[in-house]
């Protein structure tokens, strides 16, 4: 089991970058992985800082999370042998600064600049260009520094796919309930209930998820981090990733790049709640005081792509058992959880 020895979530906490590295024995040199614009609005900051303490700083960009953009990371920590990666942006950058480190078996920070999901904490990579759609495993961050000042000014675009990916946990935890239940498959009940929690949390505080409330932003990432840990706990994704995840991989095969990743997987739980038959009225409720998503038109897709995303979701991940395994559901089937749902007209 791998958790973060240090996680600071506030106002300002980039503030303590070099004092977080030094205690945990980083004095000489580190590498920093942002965007262009991250860059500007955080790791520029980060590399001050520490050099301000004396470490030397090297600085890489990546634009996008592909099996190419990870290649050419640990080639510069092969090159450099920094003694820490910092991964400071939204979920791409950390995304390649996790796995890259990870690969070349360098420790890595997590300096996130959005809440958009849950990768700021978790183990686990998602990088394009792989064979499976989904996320695979990397290593989990030694240290996480989430300054909610710099957060704030991120699109509310990225606070809504956040509450999304959390709420998920509500049918991912079903899910796994059930693969113990009918399969026989390992469950944690820590791991489980820390990423129900989460969900939990987010759907009680919804109200205080706003635009310019702190409070309420730190809900989430406390929720977003506490997902990281749960799935540290288990090993896997399996906590906080079930149909709903199915569902938001299948849509992003059949349609790609039309909304977030937590955007879709908030429509995605609306609907597999249904089919838990617990309370999705609640889920969609939730999803709308936050101004998420709760439809097709809203994701922008076609309702074709929706009935096609569900039917493709079970055979993503043939291992995963769900709740859709379960009940091995037709077109039609389909077509009417869509609409009962109002997940499409
Ligand atoms: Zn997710």
């Amino acid at each position: 089991m791998q958790l973060p020895r240090e996680v600071i979530i506030g106002n300002g906490t980039i503030e303590r970058v070099a004092v977080v590295s030094r205690r945990l024995g980083f004095t000489k040199s580190a590498l920093i992985i942002s965007g262009s614009k991250t860059y500007d609005v955080a790791g520029k900051a980060v590399k001050e800082l520490l050099e301000g303490g004396g470490v030397e700083v090297n600085n890489f960009l990546v634009e996008s999370a592909t099996v190419e953009d990870v290649d050419a990371v640990e080639e510069q920590i092969r090159v450099l042998r920094p003694q820490v990666v910092f991964g400071v942006g939204g979920g791409t950058k950390i995304d390649v600064a996790k796995l890259s480190s990870a690969r070349r078996k360098a420790p890595f920070i997590s300096v996130p600049t959005t809440a958009s999901h849950d990768g700021i904490a978790s183990p686990l990579s998602s990088v394009k260009g792989f064979e499976k759609p989904y996320s695979v495993m990397a290593q989990a961050p030694i240290a996480i520094i989430a300054d909610t000042n710099i957060i704030m000014d991120a699109p509310w675009r990225s606070v809504i796919s956040g509450c999304g990916d959390v709420i998920a946990k509500f049918t991912a935890v079903k899910d796994w309930k059930l693969a113990h239940k009918e399969k026989n498959e390992y469950y944690g009940e820590y791991a489980a209930s820390l990423a129900l929690m989460s969900a939990k949390l987010v759907i009680q505080n919804a109200k205080r998820i706003e635009p310019r409330n702190e409070e309420g932003l730190r809900v989430l990432l406390e929720a977003l981090i506490s997902c990281g840990v749960s799935m540290s706990i288990a090993g896997s994704s399996r906590p906080c990733s079930g149909s709903e995840h199915l569902f938001s991989h299948a849509l992003d095969i059949v349609k790609s790049n039309h909304a977030m990743h937590g955007e879709q997987c908030g429509v995605g739980t609306i609907m597999m709640t249904r089919l838990h038959n617990e309370n999705w009225k609640q889920i969609r409720k939730t999803l709308k005081m936050v101004g998420a998503p709760t439809n097709a038109d809203e994701l922008h897709v076609e309702k074709e792509d929706v009935t096609k995303a569900l039917e493709m979701a079970p055979t993503i991940r043939p291992e995963r058992y769900t709740i859709l395994n379960r009940l091995n559901l037709k077109h039609k089937d389909y077509e009417r959880l869509a609409k009962i749902t109002h997940v499409v007209k």
